[in-house]
């Protein structure tokens, strides 16, 4: 029915695909597609030979077999790599394969293995291979029922390949029950199955989902399922079924008690196994919800439990009256840790060193904490330590952190310092002072700590201090102080002053900085070195800085209309960090210049220091954006940051403002002058230009002269006025037909102070 050269060709045809298909389709690994490729070859050439080999005696009869047997090793090996490749060889499935193939095993041993070793008229060995090609099918049925619990996604590729694998044994099986009658050649019709299995097992290969074979199972395997019952169920009834054909006594009957013996014992071993992956899988789902899996530290949730059995178990006075708390007297302390500069580390080295920190700054704490106390990861660079102790005792435990965390740290390829601001909080802290109304709560003292930390980072990083309840009083006013700005920008309460700058040895006017004033109706003017940092934390600056940008660009048009000022008068508008790290503020400034028609190069923006070593890659960007519209940008209050030569060079900045602490002791303080001197020559040699701010009297504009500081702007030219002021005392004049014209004519060496590099 079934040529030989056809049965030749398909399985040919499948080989190749089995070679092939799995390598198109970019599976990996291919190793189980290639080791199934291999069996297929080997049950070809034995499928070939077994006519020729069934004429013969002796050893040559085995000649067909010397091939199939090698041939089901490597499908097993086969199938236990797509297992493997799959995570799917559980001790459950194993033990329900074990089941079925106890089961099945011995139904093939007894029913089929037996009578085929026993007729009579062949070889010893022939008789004994007839009784190992059931057995092998135990195994291979062992490998296939595991490999189809291993999802519920039927991928076409997984369906057809399961199907072949089915038929296979369906087709070894017919052949056993013929064999059991001593046919071993049979008719064609028992091809019929293997040609079936190459097709199936050829299209799987060919199909793309055969990529999807070799990734991890999609679904985990369930532990019970109906198809899972429908499959073990039988496999356990075989000993019963058996009984009554066995005879009593017999070898036989021997085999089919240690058979039944073994499948009880599997049986007991697959409900422990549920046991204890039940047990094992809540206790992970518990670490997991009350653990950080970068640091291996307990998270806020298990924390917050940690406070609370602790407050639980301190003196109910201690707990309540927070005046109270007496020298030495046990209380919980609460110390919320933040790493400074940490963003930077990973902006700079990337997140993987950002973790590697991270981790080290973990092992570092549970070394320096001692035993009872527990120490937290509750966000991305903070860690809380929660302990019962004295106030001493936490002090000192703190003094140890601050220094352990202060050695430097090995991250990638670099050592960075990174310095921790702690902020500290006993029970009794910030409590009303009633017992009654006094219910400390973990969340209550981790704010409070958290508070107490963002104080020791505004004081000056890498320091701790410890709550007090006028901080409580500072974050409520800065609240109000934030409500109140954001009222104040929609009722106009903001103005803009000016200020001059000037040219230091002629008092010559060359431009102005325009600086944010607010007038509070009850509080009256609040300093922007109050307010705008208020404004960065609340995201109000960017509308803020909009506004500034918005109404000085008005106000040098206005100017510039009314004849003036002209292209060399240069206005500096200060931009905050927080601005910069938008993407769109490039977009925005050039939209403002656009509708107020001021040349680009008439605009100066004053950055900070920090916004160059924070630099993340947007803010850089940003300011690469900034630099190609024609805007200049100087650095403000420069000196008193990191004033790195590298941060310099980096940046498209054109110039730096000295800042005003440097200038306050020219002529009196022998390092200020040689902070300036070194200043102006680093500044000459990256050819930035140089402004000194907060000039007061005559001495330092001297100084600042001689040292080659070209312009200036302080006090002893003028404060910050309003508009119509700064019109009337520094502009008006100059049209009046007795002033000369030089604020409108500046000289080069203005222009040169305003950026032109
Ligand atoms: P800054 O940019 O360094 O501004 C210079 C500050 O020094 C101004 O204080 C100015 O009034 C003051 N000043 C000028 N000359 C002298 C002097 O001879 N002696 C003394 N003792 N002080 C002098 P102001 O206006 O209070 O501004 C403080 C800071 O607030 C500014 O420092 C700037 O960083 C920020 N700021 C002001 N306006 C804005 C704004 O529109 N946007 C942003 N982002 N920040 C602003
Ligand atoms: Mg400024
Ligand atoms: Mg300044």
């Amino acid at each position: 029915m079934i040529s030989a050269a056809s049965f030749a060709g398909i399985a040919l045809g499948t080989i190749v695909a089995l070679f092939a298909g799995p390598r198109w389709h970019r599976a990996a690994p291919r190793y189980p597609w290639q080791l199934l490729g291999a069996a297929g070859i080997a049950f070809l050439a034995g499928a070939l030979i077994r006519p020729w080999a069934a004429e013969r005696e002796g050893w040559e009869a085995l000649a067909g077999d010397a091939f199939t047997v090698p041939g089901y090793l490597l499908m097993f090996l086969s199938l236990g790599g797509l297992l493997l490749a799959r995570g799917s060889v559980q001790r459950h499935a194993v033990i329900d394969g074990l089941i079925v193939c106890v089961g099945a095993g011995l139904a093939s041993a007894l029913l089929l293995a037996a009578p085929a070793a026993t007729i009579d008229g062949r070889p010893q060995l022939v008789s004994v291979l007839a009784g190992l090609y059931p057995l092998f099918d135990v195994v291979f049925l062992l490998l296939l029922v595991n490999l189809a619990f291993t999802t519920k996604d039927l991928r076409p590729a997984y369906v057809l390949l399961l199907c072949g694998l089915f038929m296979l044994l369906a087709g070894d099986l017919a052949y056993a029950i013929v064999g059991a009658s001593g046919d071993l050649t049979g008719s064609s019709l028992l091809d019929l199955p293997f040609v079936v299995t190459f097709t199936l097992i050829g299209s799987a290969a060919l199909h793309p989902s055969i990529a999807d074979l070799t990734r991890a199972a999609a679904m985990p395997v369930q532990t019970w399922s109906v198809r899972r019952l429908l499959v073990i169920v039988p496999a356990m009834l075989v000993p019963f079924a058996l009984m009554p054909l066995i005879e009593h006594g017999t070898a036989e009957h021997i085999a089919l008690a240690a058979g039944g013996t073994a499948m009880v014992t599997l049986l007991v071993a697959r409900a422990a196994t549920a046991v204890r992956d039940y047990a094992a899988a809540k206790l992970k789902s518990e670490h997991q919800a009350t653990h950080d899996p970068l640091t291996g530290l307990p998270n806020r949730l298990m924390l917050a439990q940690e406070i609370s059995r602790l407050l639980g178990t301190t003196p109910p006075a201690t707990t309540a009256a927070g005046a109270t708390l007496a020298v030495g007297e046990p209380a919980v302390w609460v110390l919320f840790l933040d790493l400074d500069g940490f963003k930077l580390v990973n902006d700079s080295w990337g997140h993987e060193a950002g973790d590697q920190l991270l981790v080290e700054v973990a092992s570092r704490l549970r070394d320096t904490v001692p035993q009872p106390d527990m120490v937290a990861r509750v966000g991305g660079d903070e860690f809380v330590v929660a302990r019962m102790g004295n106030r001493q005792e936490t002090v000192a435990l703190v003094e140890r952190i601050m220094e352990r965390l202060s050695a430097p740290v090995q991250v990638s390829s670099a050592e960075v310092v990174i310095t921790p601001s702690i902020g500290v909080v006993g029970s009794a802290a910030g409590m009303a002072p009633v017992p009654a109304v006094a219910a400390v709560t973990a969340e209550a003292l981790l704010r409070d700590a958290d508070t107490a930390m963002y104080r020791a980072k505004s004081d000056g990083r890498g320091r701790w201090t410890e709550f007090d309840a006028s901080m409580h009083e500072r974050v409520r006013e800065r609240v109000e102080i934030e409500l109140a700005l954001r009222h104040a920008l929609a009722t106009e309460q903001l103005r803009l002053a000016y200020q001059p700058i000037v040219e230091l040895a002629t008092g010559r006017l060359v431009g102005a900085e325009a600086l944010l004033r607010w007038t509070h109706p009850v509080r009256g003017p609040i300093s922007p070195a109050v307010f705008i940092s208020i404004a960065e934390d609340s995201g109000l600056i960017a509308a803020i800085g909009r506004w500034v940008l918005d109404g000085t660009l008005r106000q040098v048009a206005a100017w510039r209309a009314d004849d003036l000022v002209d292209d060399d008068f240069w206005v500096s508008v200060n931009v905050s960090p927080r601005q910069l790290r938008d993407p769109t503020l490039p977009g925005k400034v050039s939209e403002v210049l656009e509708r107020w028609k001021v040349p680009h190069t008439c605009v100066v923006l004053e950055i900070t220091e920090s916004v160059m070593i924070d630099a993340s890659s947007v803010t850089d960007q940003v300011l690469f954006d900034l630099r190609r519209l024609g805007v200049k940008m100087v650095v403000d209050d420069f000196g008193t940051g990191f004033s790195a030569l590298g941060y310099l060079r980096r940046h498209p900045v054109t110039g730096v403002k000295i800042d005003r602490s440097f200038v306050d002791g020219l002529g009196t303080d022998a390092e200020d002058e040689e902070i300036v001197r070194a200043v102006v020559a680093m500044s000459t040699a990256l050819k930035l230009t140089v402004v000194a701010e907060g000039v007061e009297n005559q001495a330092q504009q001297e100084v600042l002269s001689t040292l080659g500081v070209t312009v200036g702007q302080g006090h002893m030219w003028g404060a910050p006025v309003s508009a119509e002021e700064f019109t009337e005392r520094w502009l008006a004049l100059e049209a009046t037909p007795d002033g000369d014209d030089d604020a409108t004519v500046p000289d080069a060496a203005a222009q040169e102070a305003a950026g032109n590099s």
